[in-house]
């Protein structure tokens, strides 16, 4: 297979090649057909000279014909092949010394010789022809900076081009003939008895490879695999293709790394490793992450012992069982745990994962572990603020029914004389009716009867302002809304009285029943009632009037409207009466409004406020969920 040797090396005669190369077309014919007559005629001569025959001057001819056959085309050919049948029949044809032929055998042998001669030179222009291709095929083969290797099929090399020199430092002259496999030290990706297997039945193969080179210094490769077969489709060699990958698997490296330690970053920042776990080989593997919020060295080797040991005692056989499931089955998991840390502090965790085949019969898991230790803390200080605030709230609210309580001492003073007063004078007159000589015992019975009814209604009234007063947790029961606004303007009818405010109240007997806190409740009555009268009493309202209204509103509901004919809310105070401490009294406190709020709120309803109502003041509203809804 070397071409090499000087461009057109087939004639011995390299110099005259040369210059007829250097010639135009025109000048190369008429030089080589100048070359050739000579050449014919130096044959002639030569048998003429030597009284050589007929046949043994035409063989002579022939050859000569082929080699100049070599040189140029059919038309050179045929011109040659021309000439020389002019000189055998001119010099060996009966009658000698002319062009005639008497005899038909001498016809014959001189139409054989130009058909053979024709033939023959036309054989060796295919032959030049299907060289020149392949010559030129080889060149392409030169060219290229892939090294390209055919072997036959024991792996010797046959062919090792420029390219394989360049990539593997070895010359040709070093490599054909070696086993490819051992001369490159080759690395497979699988075994060779596979590849080879997989390159007879497809006919290719395609991989990468690693080659040692000629320094010992080792080189990637994208390897190419093609067989080559002979007619009857028996595989008689191996084309091998190499491209170095060196550049591309360093860019390759680089990116990964990159990406790797993006991944490691993130994991970091959001506190999430990562972990794979291969059931049926038992091997686990742990990002850094996971091995940091475990609190392992990387160096340890991951285990499911190691997790349950660092599993807080009280979590670990819920743990062991979630591993034996998926251990069992191809179900993921998605759970959380504490952790034991070895300082004694506790990390809350929360694990996922799913499972994956991923092309192998194994079965794999991949997932994920947070550490939601912060959240979790994040969560238990949100409920212990919301405790704190709702203990603060109740204490507020208490302090408030209190010093509500506080103003209206006259008016329960008043409440409770009433009974006492009555209690008094029944039992004056029962003393009266016993002192008779024949005392009225049927009357005395009847006193005595109503002595203990007004003792009841007075043992009731104390029982409500010591529940106004008391400081318990607020308790939902069935409530008739009516109900509650009665037993308040029990207390609000002295104080009313004493301010000469008329309160009107409007009931909705169709009005469901709802859930709640009967003091709360009690205490938003009050609260709006006494700002309603004070409003009234603070403007110098000459019509003084309270209305509290109930509505059932859509049956789903209870609406209650507490309006007044006070002066109504400046629009400039419309949007503060609900903040805390807002207040326009001298000895105000501002929390009444922001109670009662939060009270209808914490009972599912909402409190608005209406600068002008129907009664010409100002108008609150509220409405609470019936119990039917709540349950
Ligand atoms: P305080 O009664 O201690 O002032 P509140 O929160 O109960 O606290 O009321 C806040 C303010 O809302 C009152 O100071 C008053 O200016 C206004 N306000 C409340 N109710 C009425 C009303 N019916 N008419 C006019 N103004 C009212």
């Amino acid at each position: 297979m070397d071409h090499d040797a000087g461009g057109r090396g087939h004639l011995n005669i390299p110099v005259f090649l040369a210059k007829l190369d250097e010639l135009t077309p025109v000048q190369r014919l008429v030089a080589l057909w100048i070359f050739g007559g000579v050449a014919l005629a130096l044959v002639t001569w030569a048998s003429v000279h030597f009284e050589l025959n007929l046949a043994t001057t035409a063989a002579a001819l022939l050859i000569v014909i082929v080699l100049l056959s070599l040189l140029d085309s059919f038309v050179s050919s045929a011109f040659f092949s021309l000439i020389a049948i002019l000189s055998l029949n001119y010099f060996f044809v009966q009658p000698l010394y002319t062009l005639d032929v008497s005899e038909v055998q001498d016809i014959a042998a001189l139409a054989a010789f130009l058909v053979c001669s024709l033939t023959v030179t036309g054989l060796v222009r295919r032959l030049r022809d299907s060289a020149d291709i392949q010559r030129e095929q080889a060149q392409l083969l030169e060219l290229t900076a892939d090294a390209i290797i055919v072997r036959d099929m024991d792996g010797a090399i046959s062919y090792w081009n420029r390219g394989a020199e360049q990539l593997y430092g070895w010359s040709r002259a070093d490599a054909i003939g070696k086993v490819t496999h051992d001369l490159l030290q080759t690395r497979f990706p699988v075994p060779l008895a596979q590849i080879n297997a997989l390159l007879l039945d497809a006919g290719r193969w395609e991989g990468e490879l690693v080659h040692r080179r000629r320094d010992g210094t080792e080189v990637p490769v994208a390897s190419r695999w093609a067989v080559q077969k002979d007619a009857r489709g028996q595989p008689v060699g191996i084309l091998e293709n190499n491209t170095d990958i060196t550049e591309r698997k360093q860019a390759d490296e680089l990116l990964h790394r990159s990406q790797a330690a993006f991944l490691a970053e993130a994991q970091r920042l959001s506190h999430t490793g990562s972990f794979g776990w291969n059931v049926v080989t038992g091997r686990i593997h742990w990002s850094d992450e996971t091995f940091r919020i475990f609190g392992y060295e990387p160096a340890a080797e991951p285990s499911i012992d190691l997790l349950i040991q660092r599993t807080h005692p009280d979590d670990a056989v819920r743990v062991r069982e979630t591993i034996y499931r998926a251990a069992d089955g191809e179900r993921g998991f998605d759970f959380e745990f504490r952790l034991l840390m070895p300082d004694g502090t506790v990390r809350h965790v929360h694990a996922v994962a799913h499972s994956m085949r991923n092309g192998s019969p194994d079965l794999h898991y991949v997932g994920a572990v947070s550490d939601i230790t912060p959240a979790k803390e994040a969560l238990a200080e949100r409920a212990r603020a919301q405790e704190m605030l709702d203990r603060v709230q109740a204490d507020l609210a208490h302090a408030a029914r209190v010093s509500v309580l506080g103003e209206l001492t006259a008016s329960i003073a008043h409440e409770v004389n009433q009974p006492l007063t009555a209690i008094a004078s029944s039992a004056a007159a029962g003393v009266r009716w016993l002192r008779r000589p024949v005392p009225n015992i049927e009357e005395v019975r009847e006193l005595a009867d109503s002595i203990v009814s007004d003792a009841q209604r007075a043992g009731e009234i104390i029982s409500r302002i010591r529940a106004m007063a008391a400081r318990k947790a607020p308790e939902r029961t069935l409530l008739v809304l009516d109900e509650v606004i009665g037993e308040v303007l029990l207390f609000l009818r002295n104080e009313a009285r004493s301010r000469t405010v008329t309160v009107l109240q409007y009931t909705a007997p169709e009005a469901p029943q709802v859930l709640g806190d009967r003091t709360q409740l009690q205490q938003v009555i009050v609260n709006l009632a006494i700002n309603a009268m004070q409003a009234m009493v603070q403007a110098g309202s000459s019509e003084r009037r309270v209305v509290i209204r109930t509505l059932a509103a859509d049956g789903t509901s209870v609406r209650c409207i507490v309006e007044d004919s006070g002066p109504g809310i400046p629009p400039e105070h419309i949007d503060r009466l609900f903040e805390s401490f807002f207040t326009t009294k001298p000895s105000g406190m501002g929390m009444g409004l922001p109670i009662c709020r939060s009270i209808i709120e914490a009972h599912g309803g909402r409190i608005t406020v209406d600068r002008a109502g129907t009664a010409g003041g100002a108008s609150f509203s509220f409405t609470l969920p019936a119990a039917s809804e709540q349950i």
